[in-house]
């Protein structure tokens, strides 16, 4: 079934501008009808800037609206437990909760209803036929169920594949799964199957010979760089292609096809991205080469709908047309603003660290610095990082090893604390700067 057609979704995949124009506005409209009249963090932030709602006619005018940044989801979101004054629902109304993975940070909690989790798995499929998903793979999922990438599971189902859950750390199960099972296609970050890459060099055994033909790869930049997309084919013999989500707007909504020139947006109907100078906040016009901030302003969601959220997703859009027939643009994941590292396919962010070691006042002062042995994002655990230690730390030992199991408890990474003295690292007026990097450039 369906194993001979090339789209998932001819008609929102292959829309033309006029087309795409009159999805993508009809949907803002409805949206807006729906926020205007349920949602309190925009009643409010709309209503403080003057907006009214007949102020927006076009998708155009979306460009009068201001940005919604991620510190006012939080703060919504501790003002009204459990789904924040941004939710335009009833709690009655939803039915699951997910969890960003807080490592920027606290969590963020995404609510679905159940319109919203239909909207989410038409889009995901959508990703997944991009990526060369078929009714017939069997597709281990080595991601936890706690993340909105565990949604990822129900549209593997619902088209028609065979899904297993691994869950994360799951090395054995995973084996297991294309062993005994046959799973022969893959959905996961790009670090996982470098990991993979790593065990079956360590454990002898032949990774192409695992059978796996295809890997769908998202969560970070690594499937997009071409060095890393190499060893991974190379190693397995099998093909990769990159995804691309938000995990405040939409599952996947970025989808490389065959031909990977960069992921097409596939989020038709149910998310409006706009990419704008992260300096000047501008909109700018999609043409290739263009490089910036990816914006998302939800057009199809009940619970929590944002508008121009910010997502900190530096992108390159790398063509406008495409040999597979997606009208959709493509664009490449070129980096965050913030300074995210990748420990071991882990996320990690300077600022959570220092959030979490700052739980242990006043053992310490609160002040890190990260040392980084190697250029950005991916480290080899484990991290180096200089904390300075409070006036009274009592063992200073005991406290090394308190914060190590804390940060690998918290943010799931191996470090290696050095405790120096209270006020010998460098401070910083404007904005901390939380790594050093030790290496030669
Ligand atoms: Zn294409």
């Amino acid at each position: 079934m369906n194993e001979e057609k090339k789209f998932w979704n001819e008609e929102m995949e292959t829309l033309d501008p006029e087309g795409f124009r009159r999805v993508q506005e009809a949907s803002l409209m409805k949206e807006l009808d729906h926020v205007w009249e349920n949602s309190l963090f925009y009643q409010e932030k709309f209503g403080g800037a003057g907006i009214k709602r007949e102020d927006i006619k076009t998708l155009e005018d979306l460009a009068k609206l201001p940005f919604t940044e991620k510190h006012e989801i939080r703060e919504s979101l501790s003002a009204l437990p459990p789904i924040g004054k941004h939710s335009a629902v009833e709690m009655g109304r939803v039915i699951r909760i997910y969890s960003t993975s807080g490592t920027s940070g606290n969590p963020t909690y995404i609510g679905l209803t159940f319109h919203d989790r239909d909207v989410w798995a038409e889009t995901a499929m959508r990703a997944m036929w991009t990526c060369g998903m078929r009714p017939n793979n069997i597709v281990p999922l080595p991601i936890g169920t706690f993340f909105i990438a565990a949604s990822y599971g129900e549209a593997i189902e619902l088209l028609g594949s065979t899904l297993v859950p691994v869950g994360v750390g799951a090395t054995d199960r995973f084996l297991g799964a294309v062993k005994n099972l046959g799973a022969d296609f893959v959905l996961s970050t790009a670090s996982f199957p470098l990991y993979m890459t790593t065990y079956c060099e360590k454990n002898k055994l032949d990774a192409k010979a695992l059978g796996i033909r295809g890997f769908m790869v998202g969560g970070e930049p690594g499937g997009g760089i071409p060095h890393v997309r190499q060893k991974i084919e190379e190693a397995f013999g099998a093909n990769v292609q990159e995804c691309m989500g938000n995990g405040d707007m939409l599952g996947l909504m970025w989808a490389e096809c065959e031909h990977k020139k960069g992921m097409h947006f596939i989020g038709q109907g149910a998310c409006h991205p706009e990419i704008i100078d992260p300096e000047t906040g501008v909109v700018l016009d999609i043409k290739e080469g263009l490089t910036g901030e990816l914006v998302y302003t939800a057009i199809d969601r009940e619970c929590q709908p944002l508008f121009r959220f910010r997502t900190r997703d530096h992108v390159l859009v790398t063509q406008t047309s495409c040999e597979c027939g997606r009208t959709g643009y493509c664009v490449k994941c070129i980096g965050r603003t913030d300074d995210m590292l990748i420990i071991s396919g882990v996320n990690v962010y300077p600022s959570a660290i220092r959030d979490v070691v700052g739980t242990l006042l006043p053992r310490v002062t609160g002040e890190i610095l990260v040392q980084l042995r190697e250029p950005p994002p991916s480290v080899t655990p484990p991290l180096r990082i200089k904390v300075e230690h409070g006036e009274e730390p009592g063992d200073l030992a005991v406290l090394k090893k308190d914060i190590q199991n804390i940060l690998r408890e918290k943010l799931i990474f191996s470090s290696d604390v050095e405790l120096v003295p209270p006020g010998t690292l460098p401070k910083f007026e404007y904005k901390a700067k939380l790594v050093e990097k030790i290496y030669e450039e």
